[in-house]
């Protein structure tokens, strides 16, 4: 090794990655904050996925972020994993230790939370029930997150319905299974509503469930982000609700790395939007 302290490296592993908007944050993070520090995207196979991440830490990297389709199989690889990436089932961040280990932790439900705090100020999770669409990846952080901040029920309605009763199973009893015809339904009187499907997204099929039953005052957060402003929350405005955008939680999601690896904590500001926005 050479006498040189190396500019510390990380990246963001998925397959594909070139859409991927955080070299972008990580970029702007390290301007505005004066910090050394390099953030690559990383396309891996699921068969490399082992090899590559017992390889990367020999080549300088401090940890990296994990993106679909590897964010289970990273749990399972990783000798240490933080509780709230056990509770989720799946990691985002990894850490790699002086010591040769690898600290699986995931910080969606972390990001979704941090994001309606700052966009919705008021917003309040244990105000009201709490209805999720969808029963997918994303939505495993986001009911771990809802419950951990105190939301009394969550009501989750998924088109596969086998995937919301596992939920459930695994859970507990402060959620409700709606089927997925229902799904307009389940919203009457919640509180806190959320997009975890990926209707909506852009190249996607359009978000169709009836929101004549939003109550006024709601907050709604769409996990969707392009675009930015999504028929769902463009009704839910319309209702009278607070909306929050899907940004603010990939935004929000990378402070806990970007301070683990770079060793300072980072802002989520108007400035990081449109960087990421333009990018
Ligand atoms: P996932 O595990 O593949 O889950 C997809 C979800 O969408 C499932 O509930 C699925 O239902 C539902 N869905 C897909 N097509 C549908 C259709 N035609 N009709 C009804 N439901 C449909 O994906 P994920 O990782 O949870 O991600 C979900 C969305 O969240 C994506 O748009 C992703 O970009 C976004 N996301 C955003 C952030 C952020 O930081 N803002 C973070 C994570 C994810 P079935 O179970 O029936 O297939």
């Amino acid at each position: 090794m050479s006498d040189h302290p190396r500019i510390p490296i990380a990246g963001v592993i998925g397959s594909p990655i070139a859409h991927s908007r955080s070299p972008a944050l990580f970029r702007h993070w390290f301007q505005q904050y004066g910090v050394r520090g390099h953030y690559v995207p990383l396309d891996v196979a699921p068969d490399d996925l082992e090899t590559v991440l017992r390889t990367l830490p020999k080549a300088g990297f401090v940890g990296v972020n994990v993106t679909i389709p590897h964010k289970i199989r990273a749990l399972e690889i990783a000798d240490v994993i933080s509780d709230r990436a056990a509770l989720i089932g799946a990691a985002n961040t990894l850490i790699f230790r002086q010591d040769g280990k690898i600290h699986a932790d995931n910080t969606d439900g972390y990001g979704f939370i941090s994001n309606l705090k700052q966009y919705a100020p008021g917003w309040n999770a244990s105000s009201g029930s709490a209805a999720v669409f969808g029963a997918g990846g994303a939505a495993r952080a986001i009911v771990a997150s809802l419950l951990e901040t105190g939301a009394p029920e969550i009501r989750i309605s998924n088109r596969t319905r086998a995937r919301a009763d596992a939920l459930r199973a695994e859970f507990g009893a402060r959620i409700v299974v709606y089927d997925w015809v229902q799904a307009g339904n389940m919203i009457e009187g919640a509180t806190t509503i959320v997009n975890t499907t990926s209707l909506g997204m852009t190249g996607k099929q359009e978000f169709r469930v009836p929101l004549d039953a939003l109550t006024p005052g709601a907050t709604c957060c769409d996990l969707v982000y392009t675009p930015l402003k999504t028929k769902f929350l463009t009704e839910a405005e319309d209702a009278g609700c607070t909306i929050v955008d899907g940004l603010g939680m990939l935004l929000h999601q990378a402070v806990p790395g970007f301070e683990r690896w770079f060793g300072h904590r980072p802002e989520v500001t108007d400035g990081l939007r449109e960087a990421v926005l333009n990018a």
